[in-house]
């Protein structure tokens, strides 16, 4: 297996590939090192649904948006920090951030014990079920991912390029499964509607919807809770989990990747070779999303490689886990 960067697990977008053709080699053209500028990953087919590369699988985010979010991420922290000295001196101190709206979490919900409901999709047959074995084998696979290792037990790159992988705050659980015989609603159609329709828990509560789309995944961020409460999680390619019949993308790590959204992580991609880029310190910025498990690409002339497939995902950096903590802190807590 080869090893690759740390950030991998978040950086390809993972995870908008069209599952309708075969998958194909990285259709974007590699810029490479020295000062070559990023291309355009919309230009190059990252726009959701594009061929074949992992991307587009959050709503979009300009950089202008991006900007007024880190803002107000940084608003409602401060406000936070506030309400715990007013509350120190003996005032009450409001509540603040988290989420409004939406159902009310397990007894004991936190990022280090976030509730995890999932909700099989299946055709109005039955077709889409996974067992219970693969939805525990997919709990495991990211406690593990999220906790710095891989399943060799890998925290590090062997020759020492890469820092070792962060053991991230977050730790899941399995609070419910069900499931719900509707063709229309397992095509993902309706997803508003359906996820509105059998969405469980608060703000602290991963909903994993199993569906049957051409995407791998789709994830919602933490900071549109507030707003829309009712359509909050990731919606997963049910064949994805582990044991899934999907080549190269069968080990569980589409819904950690997804859940990675879910958490506050952007693409590494996100704004491109930027400075602010994904506002992860840590993580290489990168041009595009990448396809396969490309061994050396470079899409940005910052330092780091590119990422992909599951079988070259590896774990989180040390700041890419300070921002799950901030991110769960601001719109979660
Ligand atoms: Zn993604």
């Amino acid at each position: 297996m080869v090893r690759k960067p740390l950030y991998a697990l978040i950086a390809s977008g993972a995870i908008a590939v069209a599952l309708a053709g075969p998958i194909s080699p990285a259709q974007a053209t590699v810029v490479d090192g020295g000062s070559s500028p990023c291309f355009d990953p919309v230009a190059a087919g990252a726009a959701r649904g594009g061929p074949n590369l992992r991307a587009g699988d959050t709503r979009a985010v300009t950089a202008a948006e991006q900007l007024q979010i880190a803002q107000r991420t940084q608003r409602i922290l401060d406000a936070k920090v506030l309400d715990g000295l007013k509350a120190l001196l003996g005032g009450k101190g409001k509540p603040g951030g988290g989420g409004g709206g939406g159902g009310a979490d397990p007894a004991g919900a936190a990022l280090t014990n976030i509730p995890v409901y999932v909700h099989q999709m299946l055709s109005a047959s039955g077709a889409g079920r996974v067992s219970q074995a693969q939805i525990d084998a997919q709990i495991a696979e990211m406690n593990q991912d999220y906790a710095g290792q891989d399943a060799s037990g890998h925290t590090g790159s062997p020759n020492g390029d890469q820092p070792a992988a962060a053991k991230t705050a977050a730790h899941f659980y399995l609070a419910g499964v069900d499931e719900y015989l509707n063709n229309s609603w397992h095509q993902d159609r309706s997803s508003t509607t359906y996820r509105a329709q059998t969405r469980k828990g608060g703000p602290k509560s991963l909903n994993i919807w199993l569906v049957d789309f051409k995407y791998l995944g789709i994830a919602t961020f933490p900071w549109d809770y507030a707003a829309n409460p009712s359509i909050d999680g990731i919606r997963v390619q049910w064949d994805s989990l582990p044991g899934g019949d999907i080549a190269h993308y069968n080990l569980g790590k589409t819904a950690t990747h997804e859940a990675g959204h879910w958490l506050g992580l952007y693409h590494t991609f996100q704004g491109g070779c930027t400075a602010t880029n994904d506002e992860v310190a840590d993580t290489p910025a990168q041009a595009t999303s990448t396809t396969g498990c490309p061994e050396g690409q470079d899409t940005c002339s910052l330092p780091g490689l590119d990422p992909s497939y599951d079988e070259c995902y590896d774990e989180f950096t040390p700041n890419q886990s300070s921002r799950i903590s901030t991110m769960w802190t601001a719109y979660r807590a």
